[in-house]
């Protein structure tokens, strides 16, 4: 199964006639809410049952919110938009691996997956519009940065996703490794987090969310200080400086040397192991002495690699090693005590790699 199309299950943006876009309502804070309720000659308590709704329910309109009295309903529907996010594109891959590309008020584009594993269901979400990082094997940076996402247009993703589910399925896990950099939207970013966190909303417990980071240190060490239980990726993708400035541009400004002070004190402060991400590139950074390296960098650490074999992006012209290579590159890991796991691939029939469904449509168009 392949669709490419929006799921009829969602109302879809309404443009009002002057031409002018309304707020979403998660746009309002609780208390901003119930300000526009006393305004409008309604009850203000009724801020947290609207957010309820709209957090945690499965539903697509504000005619469905059964417990509101109808001149309410009306008066939501004239004022606000359900939702910041217009879903443009829905594909299901064979592994029920399901990704959306969501629109947002000022045209830009985004993505989330929904990925199924018989014991979870993970979401992946985006945080900016494009990204600055410029990793070479990675499509979200090809065209830049243009604007870092909302708190509501980040959690929106997961409720699109939700709400499409059936209802006796879950969302249980969040990845925040979709478009952009999560650390350099940091503030919208943990207040999403917290967000989706809240009993009002799924109630996610904090380790069941994780943060990937190109490796921003100040930003790191803030995050280990927030007092959060959020887990932290970070993508390395090289071992030596040299490498790692050839395949992720950044690093020019920052070096392993300083990520890695920057992980070694986010486990002091919150004794929580680190994720190195390492996208496998053959014949650029899968060598024996890549993986030795890699080794002698994180041996005697609280730490554990995720090798992921890279996945196309056909003008990049790169790929992922063959199987034997990935395997002698886990070997030596495990013979130097490095724990280290390959990343299955999901959703490999729909371009469900980061950045890779926003860069096709924006092709399309041009
Ligand atoms: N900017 C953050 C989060 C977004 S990228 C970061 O750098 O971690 C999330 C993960 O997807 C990163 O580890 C990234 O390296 C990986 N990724 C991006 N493009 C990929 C591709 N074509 N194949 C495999 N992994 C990719």
């Amino acid at each position: 199964m392949n669709t490419d199309r929006p799921p009829e299950t969602l109302q879809t943006l309404r443009i009002p006639a002057s031409g002018t876009l309304l707020p979403a309502v998660l746009a309002l804070s609780e208390l901003q809410l119930q300000e526009w309720l006393r305004s409008v000659g309604q009850q203000a308590w009724r801020a947290k049952q609207i957010r309820q709704w709209l957090l945690s329910r499965r539903i697509s309109a504000f005619t469905q919110m059964t417990d509101l009295p109808l001149p309410l309903r009306s008066l939501l529907e004239e004022n606000f938009r359900f939702t910041s996010l217009e879903p443009v594109g829905h594909q299901i891959a064979t592994d029920r691996t399901e990704k959306m590309l969501l629109r947002l008020h000022d045209e830009e584009l985004v993505e989330c997956v929904l990925m199924r594993e018989p014991d979870r269901r993970t979401v992946c979400i985006s945080t900016q519009v494009g990204c600055a990082m410029g990793c070479v094997f990675c499509a979200s940076g090809l065209l830049g940065v243009k604007r870092n996402l909302t708190p509501e247009e980040i959690v929106e993703q997961v409720l699109m996703l939700h709400r499409l589910m059936p209802d006796d399925e879950q969302i249980t896990n969040v990845v925040v490794m979709g478009i952009g950099e999560p650390l350099a939207n940091y503030s919208a970013l943990m207040a999403a987090l917290d967000l989706l966190c809240s009993s009002d909303c799924l109630g996610l417990g904090a380790r069941r969310i994780t943060v990937s980071t190109v490796g921003l240190p100040e930003k790191i060490r803030e995050f280990a200080r927030s007092g959060r239980q959020f887990n932290l990726a970070i993508s390395l993708h090289a071992p030596n400086d040299e490498l790692r400035t050839e395949i992720v541009p950044v690093n020019r400004n920052i070096g392993i040397s300083q990520i890695v002070a920057a992980a070694d004190d986010f486990h002091e402060v919150t004794g929580r192991r680190v994720s190195w991400e390492y996208v496998l590139l053959a014949g650029i950074n899968d060598q024996d002495q890549h993986a030795r390296q890699l080794a002698s960098l994180l041996r005697g650490r609280i730490a554990h690699v995720n090798l992921i074999p890279m996945n196309g992006v056909s003008e990049l012209g790169m790929a992922a090693p063959d199987e034997p290579r990935t395997q002698r590159f886990v070997n030596i890991l495990q013979q130097e005590k490095v724990a280290v796991t390959v990343r299955k691939r999901k959703g490999a029939d729909i371009d469900a790699a980061c950045g890779q469904l926003r860069l096709n449509r924006s092709r399309q168009n041009n």
